[in-house]
C-alpha cells in the first residue's frame, strides 16, 4: 500500500514535469526516464535469477515494489527451508531410533531390494551397511528357507533361520509389510531363549527319567510282597532295604534339585559370616574315610586357622562333592590326595585360597571337560548311576562357587587321574594364622 502511494506521487510529480516542459523535451525526458525503470528492472530480475540460483548469497535489495517482492520470496524461501529441516530431522531421528533397536531393521523394496538396514542386521545378516543398498537380499542371504520365506511363506509367523555363515546362531526373522508396497524385514538374535528352551525340556526329561528308574523298582517289590504274602522274613528285610535303597536314591536327587534351585536364585554369598576351615576340614576327613571304608589310601594337607568369608553349608557341600567323586571314580587302591592353602601371591599382590582334591582314577577325557558343570551331565551313565550319581553333584559345586566369586580348574588323564581345584579370591579369605611354615595332617 506505502509502495503503491509513493509510486503514485512519483507518477504524478514526473508528469506534472514533462507537462511542463513541453512536448519535444518531454518526449526525451519520457523516454530516457523509460530506459533507466527497464535498465533498472533487468538490473533487479538478473539479481533475483543470481539469488534463486545460489539462495547462500545476500538476499538482493531493490527500491519500491520490486523490494516488497524480494522481501516475500526471501520469506518464502526461509519458510520452505525450515520445512525442509524439519522433515530431514523428523528422518533423522527415526534412523538414529531404527539404529538403537536391539533388533536388525532391514527396510525392502516390494522386490526384496534393500533401502536401508541398521547395524544390528548388517551384523546378524552379513550384510554391509552402504554397499549393499539396492540389492537383493536373496542374492546376499543365501538360504534357501529364507528366500521361500520372502517369496510366499506365512509372514504372520516369524521364520527360525540357522545361518550357514556361523551357524552357531539362531535367528528370527519376520517380514512386515507396510505403506505401498514397502516392507520391513525384523531379526532377531534367539540362540539364547533356544539354549534355555532346550535346557529346560532336556531338564525335565532327566528329572523325569531319574525318577522313574527308583519309582519302577519300588513299585515291582511292593507288587512282589503283596502277591507273596508267605514270604520268608529274611527275604522281606532283604526286599526292604532294597526299597529304602531307592526311596535314598529319590531323597537324594530331590535334596539336590532343591539345593541347585536356591543356589541358582540366589546372588553373591553374603562376605559377613566367617567360615572356619580347621574344623570343617577334620569332618571332610571323617566322612571321607567312611566313605571309602579303607579302600583308598586318602590324605589331607591342610594349611591351619585360615578363615573364609561366606556361607558355610555351601563351602561344605562343595567340597564334599569334589572328595566324593575323587573317591567314587578312583578304584579301590587308589590315592587321593585334599590340600587346602593360601601360598604366597607374587609381590604387591594378595594370596588366594586354593582348595585341590587329586586323585589317581580312571580321568576324564578332554572332551567332556567343559561340560561337567552342566545339569545331569555324567560322562558315563551305566557308571555313575551303579554309583549313585545323578550328575547334580558339580552343577551344585559351581553354582555354589560363583556365589563365592571362585573358580573350579579342572585338569584330568584319562587313567591316570584328576585334579580340582576351587581358587577363593583373596577378598573372601578373612585370616591366615600361620602356626607352622608347613601345613598338618587332619586325620
Ligand atoms: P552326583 O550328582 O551324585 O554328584 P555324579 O558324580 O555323576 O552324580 P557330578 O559330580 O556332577 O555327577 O560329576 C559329573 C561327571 O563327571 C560324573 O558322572 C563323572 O563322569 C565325572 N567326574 C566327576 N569327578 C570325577 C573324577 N574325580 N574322576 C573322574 N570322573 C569324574
Ligand atoms: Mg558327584
Amino acid at each position: 500500500m506505502q509502495s503503491l502511494f509513493k509510486f503514485l506521487l512519483i507518477a504524478s510529480f514526473v508528469g506534472a514535469l514533462v507537462a511542463s516542459l513541453g512536448p519535444a523535451l518531454g518526449f526525451g525526458f519520457g523516454f530516457a526516464l523509460a530506459l533507466a525503470a527497464w535498465i533498472y528492472g533487468s538490473a533487479r530480475l538478473a539479481r533475483l535469477a543470481r539469488w534463486l540460483d545460489d539462495p547462500e548469497q545476500p538476499v538482493p535489495r531493490g527500491i519500491g515494489m520490486w523490494d516488497d517482492v524480494f522481501a516475500l520470496l526471501y520469506r518464502q524461501r526461509r519458510a520452505q527451508q525450515q520445512q525442509l529441516q524439519q522433515v530431514t530431522n523428523a528422518l533423522l531421528s527415526f534412523r538414529r531410533a531404527a539404529q538403537a533397536l536391539p533388533e536388525g531393521v532391514v527396510t525392502l523394496t516390494s522386490d526384496n531390494h534393500i533401502v536401508w538396514c541398521n547395524a544390528n542386521a548388517a551384523a546378524m545378516l552379513g550384510l554391509k551397511l552402504h554397499a549393499d543398498t539396492g540389492s537383493a537380499i536373496t542374492n546376499l542371504v543365501r538360504s534357501p528357507e529364507f528366500a521361500g520365506y520372502l517369496e510366499h511363506g506365512d509372514w504372520s509367523r516369524p521364520l527360525a533361520l540357522r545361518l550357514t555363515r556361523d551357524g552357531a546362531r539362531l535367528y528370527s526373522i519376520q517380514l512386515v509389510e507396510y505403506g505401498e508396497g514397502q516392507r520391513l524385514l525384523l531379526a532377531r538374535d534367539i540362540t539364547q531363549v533356544d539354549r534355555l528352551e532346550t535346557m529346560r525340556r532336556d531338564f525335565v526329561a532327566n528329572v523325569s527319567h531319574e525318577l522313574k528308574t527308583p519309582l519302577t523298582v519300588l513299585a515291582g517289590f511292593l507288587e512282589t510282597l503283596a502277591e507273596h504274602e508267605d514270604m520268608p522274613p529274611e527275604q522281606t528285610r532283604h526286599f526292604l532295604a532294597l526299597m529304602s535303597d531307592q526311596a535314598g536314591r529319590m531323597r537324594h536327587l530331590v535334596e539336590d534339585l532343591l539345593t541347585l534351585s536356591a543356589l541358582e536364585a540366589g546372588t553373591d554369598a553374603p562376605r559377613d559370616s566367617r567360615v572356619e576351615l580347621d574344623p570343617l576340614m577334620q569332618r571332610l576327613a571323617q566322612a571321607a574315610r567312611s566313605l571309602s571304608g579303607g579302600r583308598h589310601d586318602i590324605d589331607f594337607a591342610v594349611e591351619p586357622g585360615v578363615v573364609l568369608l561366606g556361607v558355610e553349608g555351601e563351602i561344605a557341600s562343595a567340597f564334599e562333592n569334589l572328595i566324593s567323586n575323587a573317591i567314587r571314580y578312583t578304584p579301590d587302591g587308589g590315592r587321593i590326595a585334599v590340600r587346602l592353602a593360601v601360598p604366597p601371591a607374587p609381590d604387591g599382590q594378595l594370596p588366594e585360597l586354593l582348595f585341590s582334591v587329586a586323585d589317581t582314577g580312571i580321568g576324564i577325557a578332554p572332551q567332556h571337560i567343559p561340560r561337567l558343570t552342566e545339569r545331569f551331565y555324567r560322562v558315563d551313565r551305566g557308571r555313575s548311576r551303579e554309583t549313585g550319581g545323578t550328575g547334580l553333584g558339580l552343577a551344585i559345586v559351581k553354582h555354589a562357587l560363583s556365589r563365592h566369586e571362585a573358580q573350579l580348574r579342572i585338569a584330568s588323564e584319562v587313567g591316570v587321574g584328576t585334579t580340582m581345584t576351587v581358587a577363593f579370591p583373596p577378598e573372601r579369605v578373612a585370616r591366615v594364622r600361620r602356626l607352622q611354615p608347613s601345613s598338618t595332617n587332619v586325620t
